[in-house]
This record gives structure tokens, sequence and C-alpha cells, in this order.
């Protein structure tokens, strides 16, 4: 084994480059075509944001860990303040019955209101008509901006019976039973959609977001002309562009070739709740790199044993493991219950933990650069937003991604800026900015 786990995870400037090419084509045919690989959803967002959009607006966002209810306040001039409500998604709560996680949501909505400060939202308990913005990170197939079919559950969520419904309606339908028809759920949108347009309310020029956090998607603004697959649609006539949800942690599904996949990432995936699906998720979001990095430590210092239980070692550690102000040893220690290395056998196991989150940032990268030549490579200003804590937080995250864009698109155009809590802000601008 030896220096092979060290290098391993090293991924050539080729062969990203390939990875780059091969999820432009793949990212084309999904926007020709339904049933892709590369699902590229149409969000209906066409109309994005000035900038100068005002008011307060109430929001839902059903993440994968929290349930948060809030207000953003659109200030003008790419000004907002955000007040918020949050709740964890117990296990209790991912497996009801769908009508009862909506109850639920109506639920936490009336309480809500009932506590915040804003008067809007007073007014709204007292039945003023008001629009509701609703996230919703799953993959729904939406055929207009207040519409969206479910088509799976991800992450933790297994509310079987929701599958091919509309959530708009459910959500509706809940807030209807809890005396707040005058609710009106205006929006539905991913989080990627969200932050996409929450960012560019404060910068114009935004027209990529990424999310890393426990995995990853990515949404862009597509010229209609690229969107084959909406061409009969009767809004999109009058319509230039529209925000679209790639699902990119969908690629290398079905054909585990376009990505330089490892034995152990093989290992990882089977043992998954969703074996074959989200493959490049599994190789660059939060949830799986610490295991990725135990995996390869286990190879090289576990002597055949096990180094830890799967899953011990968190994407977290991996962050102090880099910051390298002793807690990395102490991570390993704790985690693993690894006691016994000298300086040597500590620098190369950080250098492995690198290597796991490098290859994650470089492959990142590639994806991006794949959807900035599907843009035709941009010469203006082209602003990508970020939010997730892998990318948040791991100190040399961005630096990695970055390097490796600029050796795969020299002279690109792009800046990469953090949009924190995207998904709530993003759905209030999408609903102002339909009304304005
Ligand atoms: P979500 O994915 O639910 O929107 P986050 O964006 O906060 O939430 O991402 C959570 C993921 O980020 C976790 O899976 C974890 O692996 C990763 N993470 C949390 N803290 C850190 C950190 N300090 N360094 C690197 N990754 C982190
Ligand atoms: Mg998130």
């Amino acid at each position: 084994m030896g220096s092979t786990t060290l290098t391993m995870f090293n991924v050539s400037l080729e062969t990203l480059q390939t990875v780059a090419d091969n999820f432009h084509t793949a990212l084309m045919a999904g926007l020709c075509k339904e049933g892709q690989m590369i699902r590229a959803l149409p969000s209906f967002v066409c109309e994005l944001p000035s900038g100068r959009e005002e008011g307060d607006f109430l929001v839902v966002d059903l993440g994968g860990t929290n349930l948060r209810v809030g207000c953003a306040q659109l200030k003008g001039n790419g000004q907002f303040g955000l007040d918020m409500k949050r709740w964890a998604l117990v296990d209790e709560m991912k497996n009801k019955a769908g009508c009862e996680l909506f109850d639920l949501i109506a639920d936490c909505v009336k309480s809500y209101l009932k506590d915040s400060p804003h008067q809007t939202m007073g007014e709204a308990l007292k039945g003023r008509p008001i629009s509701l913005g609703f996230t919703f990170s799953y993959p729904v197939k939406q055929d207009d901006i207040d519409h969206g079919i479910l088509i799976q559950w991800n992450k933790a969520l297994v509310c079987n019976d929701v599958i091919g419904l509309d959530v708009v309606a459910l959500l509706q339908d809940a807030l209807n039973k809890t005396d707040l028809a005058n609710v009106k759920v205006s929006a539905l949108l991913n989080d990627t959609v969200g932050t996409l347009a929450a960012h560019a309310y404060v910068d114009v020029d935004t027209k990529i977001s990424v999310l890393l956090g426990t995995g990853t998607n990515a949404a862009f603004i597509a010229p209609l002309s690229l969107v084959k697959k909406l061409a009969a649609h009767p809004t999109i006539q009058s319509h230039k562009e529209m925000i679209i949800n790639t699902e990119w942690g969908a690629f290398g599904d079905g054909n585990g070739d376009l990505l330089p996949l490892l034995p152990l990432d093989k290992k990882i995936d089977s043992e998954t709740v969703n074996p074959g699906a989200q493959i490049l998720e599994k190789l660059l979001g939060g949830m799986y790199l610490g295991e990725i990095a135990r995996l390869a430590l286990e190879l090289q210092f576990g002597d055949g044993q096990m180094l830890g239980k799967p899953f011990d070692l968190e994407t977290a550690d991996l962050s102090k493991i880099e910051i390298d102000d002793g807690h990395g040893g102490v991570a390993l220690k704790e985690k693993l219950g690894w006691r016994d290395f000298d300086d040597t056998a500590l620098q190369q196991a950080k250098d492995i933990c690198r290597s796991v989150v490098k290859r994650s940032a470089q492959l990142c990268a590639a994806m991006l650069v794949g959807i900035y030549r599907l843009l035709g490579k941009p010469r203006t200003r082209t602003v990508v937003a970020f939010d997730g804590s892998l990318y948040e937080k791991y100190p040399r995250y961005s630096e990695y991604l970055e390097e490796t864009i600029a050796a795969l698109e020299p002279g690109h155009t792009m800046e990469f800026q953090l949009r924190k809590d995207g998904s709530i802000i993003g759905a209030a601008v999408i609903v102002a900015a339909r009304k304005s």
C-alpha cells in the first residue's frame, strides 16, 4: 500500500478536463430531453431580481436537516434583514405520512407568525393576504413556479406517499386547514435556485450557484434557446432565460466510468441507502468525505485491522486536522482510537485527509467549468455564489477549487463568493420579483 494511499486521490488535469467536457455534454442532454442522468430541472424562475425589490416576505425552507420558517425583509439596494425559527427534522418527523408532514409544517408557520415581532406577520395571522415562498430541497418536476410534483425523496426523508404529488397543493391544503387560507404559497424553489436568486439580488452579475454541504448541487441561468425540452411550453415564449437546477450530484449514475472512482468509493456507495445513485455527490459531499478519509487511513495504517467504525470520522474533523493547532492529532485519537502515531505518521495522515478534500474541490471545479463552457465561456464578469458548510468551513476548499479552475480554463471571468441563507432570502426575492 504505502505511498499509493498518499497519491491515489490525485486526479490529473487531463482527467479533470474530461470530466468537464463529459458533464457539459450530459447537461446539454438534460436540457434537451426528459429522463436523462442530469435532470436539469426547469425552475420556471424567469424574472431575475434587480436588487430594488422591497417588502416583508414569509418563507418556509424544508431542507435535509432542518425545517425553517422565517420573514425576509427586502430593503432594496441589495440590502435585506432576516428573522427565522428552526425546527430539527427529528427521525420521528422524517417517517411521517405525507399529509402529517405538511400539517406539521403548517403548525410551524402558525407558531412562527404568533411569535414574530414583525407587523406584517402579525397581520397575516389575523387574515391579511400574504404570499409565501417555499424552498424545498428535493427534486420536483415543475411546469410552473407554483406547482411541483415530487420525483423522489433523498437525504433522510422517506414519506413515500408524497411521491408523484404536488407539494405546493399539499402545503396549501395544510395551511387552509390551519385557518391560514390567506397565506398563499406562490413560489416553489430548490435551495440552489434560492441561493442563485438571493445572490443575484445582491450582485446582478450572478449566473451560477453551487451548494457544498451534506450533499452537492448547482444551478445556473440558462438562455432558453438551450432548454430545448421546453420549446413547446407556453410560458417560455415571452422570456429569454430561466434558472435551471442541474441536480449534478447524479453525475456518474449508471456510468461510473465518467468519474475517477476508487475501490473504496465503490465500497462506500454499495453500503449507502441509495447504491448506484448520486455518485458525484458521494465523492464531493460533506456526508462522505470523512468516511473516505477513514477508509484511506485504514489502508495506510490499519495493518489489516479496522481504524474506528464507519462514519466515526466526520468531514468537520478533516477541517480540524487541516487547521493543525494540535486538534488534528486529538481528532484521530478520539474518533479512531489511534494512539500510537509519531510525527511522521501524523504528517502522512494529514496529507491523506487533505488529498480527499482536494479531490472533492478539484472535481467540483471541473463540473463548474462544464457549466461555464455550456454558457459559451462568457467574457463578462460571471459571479458564482456558494453555500454550504464544507465550502464555508474547510480552510482551503475555495483555494483548491479556484486554482483548479484557473488551470482548466485560463482567463475565465468567474468570481467566487459566499452566500449564506440563500434558501430563505432567495425565496423572498423570487416572490418579490414575480410581483413587481
Ligand atoms: P445542509 O447540507 O443540511 O444544508 P450544511 O451546509 O451545514 O447543511 O452542511 C452540513 C455538512 O457540512 C455536514 O455533512 C458536514 O459534513 C459538513 N461540515 C460541517 N462542519 C464542517 C467543517 N467545520 N468543515 C468541513 N465540513 C463541515
Ligand atoms: Mg443547505
